[in-house]
């Protein structure tokens, strides 16, 4: 081979390694993520919701997201996880102890090391973030986007962490429950919530239409509310940031109340579909859950509505068991892998079986962000 062969031979092979490598995948990159956690929602709760709500299987729109894997969730210290441990994970990339938020065991016995989260990057990097939840705002996945403690029960610390970011000016958006919790958590330390909400730049309210207007924004409230509305509206305004955003929409999809359970995998569904509709071509969605739970599905008829079926057996006490009943319930988490679902850029990384960290990974690489080492 003469030189310029080989010269010709090396630029072609340089250009492709350039189509296929960073320079081609910039294009690509998310501007925007949006993770929904559906809390507790692990394949046999989705499944059910989806029958229940549509007689009909696969028929969620979580159904007809293009990308699928399975998420291992097993923590650091257990096979079945909570949920601090088991969003830790997501959000960090690093598995942690039961119980732990955003935080890693350290070499030094009894103490921990914090770990920077996808949100903490996102505000470090001038992007908005949001943090929408029914359940409390300190409540532990919705605290392991923005707060680092041993211990989940440490809410005093959360709601301290929330008005004191370690990365740029902190969560712009938080809609969710525990408005009590917050107004005795400030009135421990002679303040007020408000006061304090107020002082670091918030809106602050009980109703999620305050949304609707411009800049940073606190929703605490003690009863639910219509899900979809809100989350719709924070889409917008987190949008109004040219460097685009992070939001973690956390839907409780516990079944120790199966009927509330249920209707929350609906609720987050129809969620789903209408933020995929407004949210633009350059975010990535995922779906994922933390744990799953242990519900099952032993009977029930095609061509009768599967609520109905439900509401006859529990009428009929004592003539069926747990291994036959429509559908039955055993109250805890389960240590069985979940369904993690993507659509846009980045989304194609989610495929086959993976640890619930590749999550954290895949949400980096949409963004085109490297972790610090
Ligand atoms: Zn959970």
């Amino acid at each position: 081979m003469t030189d310029k062969i080989l010269r010709r031979l090396f630029a072609s092979v340089a250009l492709a390694a350039l189509a296929g490598g960073p320079a081609a995948a910039q294009g690509h990159h998310a501007r925007n993520v949006i993770v929904f956690l559906g809390d507790a929602g692990g394949v046999p709760t989705i499944s059910a919701g989806g029958i229940l709500a549509h007689d009909r299987p696969q028929s969620l729109f979580i159904h007809t997201m293009p990308n699928v894997g399975l998420s291992d969730t097993s923590s650091l210290d257990s096979w079945v996880t909570d949920s601090a441990a088991g969003m830790t994970a997501i959000m960090t990339g690093k598995k942690t102890n039961n119980a732990m938020v955003s935080v890693v065991p350290s070499a030094a016995k009894g103490d921990v090391t914090p770990v920077k989260t996808l949100l903490e990057y996102a505000e470090q990097r001038g992007l908005s973030t949001g943090v929408v939840t029914n359940m409390p705002i300190w409540d532990a996945t919705p605290a392991a986007c923005y707060a680092h403690v041993a211990s989940r029960k440490n809410k005093d610390d959360i709601f301290r962490q929330i008005l004191a970011p370690r990365f740029g000016n902190g969560v712009d958006i938080l809609i969710g429950k525990g408005r009590a919790d917050a107004i005795a958590s400030f009135a421990a330390r002679q303040t007020t919530a408000e006061q304090a909400f107020t002082a670091a730049g918030y809106r602050f309210s009980d109703d999620p239409a305050i949304m609707g207007q411009a800049g940073r924004a606190a929703v605490l409230r003690d009863a639910d509310y219509a899900p979809t509305p809100a989350v719709e509206a924070t889409v917008r305004q987190l949008a109004r940031n040219p460097k685009g955003y992070f939001l973690m929409v956390e839907w409780d999809m516990h079944t120790d109340k199966l009927d509330k359970g249920l209707r929350h995998v609906v609720e987050m569904d129809d969620m789903i579909r209408r933020i995929s509709a407004v949210a633009g071509k350059d975010t990535l969605i995922l779906f994922t859950a933390d744990h799953s739970f242990g519900l099952r599905m032993g009977g029930g008829k095609r061509g009768t509505p599967l609520a109905q079926q439900i509401a006859e057996e529990a009428a009929e006490p004592g003539v069926t068991t747990a291994s036959n009943q429509v559908v039955s319930v055993e109250d805890g988490h389960t240590g069985e892998e979940v369904i993690a679902a993507a659509t846009g850029p980045g989304a194609e990384r989610v495929r086959g079986f993976l640890p619930n960290t590749r999550l954290f990974e895949i949400m980096m690489a949409a963004f085109g962000w490297k972790a610090d080492s």
